[in-house]
């Protein structure tokens, strides 16, 4: 019996010492942020690229009346609405780096909440995100 107590207290005490999980996770891809606007922007393996609206935890939300348009060196890139956000209907341009430009309106008629990103999908040394996600200060 007291070898049995003994182990469950190790138990408890493992399970103790875990760190505390952040309030949010880091999120994948680029965080798009503005007053009203949440979503994340993410490269895709096959380069096509999503929009996906993000609620306080980071949980998807739902797109609503949300648009948004993508360019990418000036030119509009075609996009499909999914449940949660917008996806690329071709691969990004191989071409990089590249000037991507995130317009983001709460509806059709609303001021655009604008996001400039570079197209660099290659790994941060550092952080090792994507290039266009480096959370890094450089
Ligand atoms: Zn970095």
């Amino acid at each position: 019996m007291k070898t049995l107590l003994l182990s469950l207290f190790s138990i408890g005490v493992l399970v103790a010492a875990e760190p505390a999980k952040p309030a949010t996770e880091p999120r994948p891809g680029r965080a798009l942020e503005a007053p009203g606007v949440r979503a994340d922007f993410l490269i895709q393996p096959d380069r096509k690229a999503t929009v996906t609206f993000v609620e306080e935890a980071g949980k998807p939300a739902a797109r609503g009346d949300r648009t948004v348009t993508v360019k990418v060196d000036g030119k509009d890139v075609a996009l499909e609405a999914q449940p949660n956000g917008f996806v690329t209907k071709e691969p990004l341009p191989t071409k990089e780096p590249a000037q991507i430009v995130v317009q983001i309106r709460a509806k059709a008629d609303a001021k655009p909440a604008n996001f400039r990103v570079t197209l660099n999908t290659s790994l941060c040394g550092e952080c090792k995100r994507p290039e266009y996600g480096c959370t890094c200060d450089h």
